[in-house]
């Protein structure tokens, strides 16, 4: 009798785990939220979101704006996708209620050109948008390339070897511009945009293998102090 209650016991308390794996699993699969970024103009920013795990709630979206030169964050806004959009019940996207529209204050971040984003449920929505203050940008969508590790080198022996501020395909490597890739990964002349700034894929490196990009800097100090970092990497057209 004894013996049976503990089976019993050992049984519950397995079934107990592998619901619980189960369930951790299917959070794990949630699916992703879907959503866009359609226009950044002078007036405001509008796009939509939804979670199709939940397609009855609207959804919470941040909207980010970076300075496209610093890369500094200029404003992070909120608001909630609920705008009923004709053109998303028209194709069959649930009620069509996940329009978002914000007021942007563009004149008070100064001039310049800025980057939008926007997450929902801490993912990233597609359509990174442009917008310029003051000044002329060509009105682009940038493609996410993902996320790339992401280093820095100088012309130093140490980091450059013999090559010093020459790049492999011959040009004067510049800070700002010049990034060293892996050509199997990213072709020569590509230009890619990291952390605000807009660099042209000009080097290669025994190290820089992949989904690697190393960024050169002037000064060894500047490169050391870059360190290594994950950075979502878009292609500019
Ligand atoms: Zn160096």
């Amino acid at each position: 009798m004894m013996q049976k209650r503990k089976n019993i016991s050992w049984f519950l308390g397995t079934l107990l785990m592998m619901v619980s794996v189960f369930l951790g699993a299917t959070e794990a699969y949630a699916l992703p939220v879907t959503g866009i970024v359609d226009e950044a103009d002078e007036k405001s920013i509008r796009g939509w979101a939804l979670n199709p795990s939940d397609p009855l709630a609207a959804v919470e979206v941040k909207v980010v704006i970076l300075n496209q030169t610093s890369g500094q964050v200029a404003a992070e806004l909120y608001t909630t996708a609920s705008q009923h959009r004709e053109d998303l019940a028209a194709q069959g996207t649930g009620t069509g209620d996940y329009g978002f529209e914000i007021t942007v204050p563009w004149e008070t971040y100064g001039n310049g050109a800025y980057l939008v984003e926007a997450y929902a449920a801490g993912q990233k929505l597609s359509g990174t948008k442009v917008h310029g203050v003051g000044v002329t940008v060509p009105v682009t969508t940038l493609r996410s390339l993902g996320t790339f590790r992401t280093t820095a080198y100088c012309p130093c022996r140490q980091c450059s070897g013999k090559w010093g501020g020459r790049t492999s395909t011959g040009t004067v490597a510049t800070a700002n511009h010049t990034i060293s890739v892996d050509p199997r990964v990213i072709p020569y002349g590509t230009r890619l945009m990291i952390g605000g700034v807009i660099y042209t894929a000009e080097d290669c490196g025994g190290g820089v293998k992949g989904r690697h990009i190393d960024i050169f800097f002037n000064t060894h100090g500047e490169s050391r102090n870059y360190g290594s970092r994950s950075a979502e990497v878009y292609l500019v057209p």
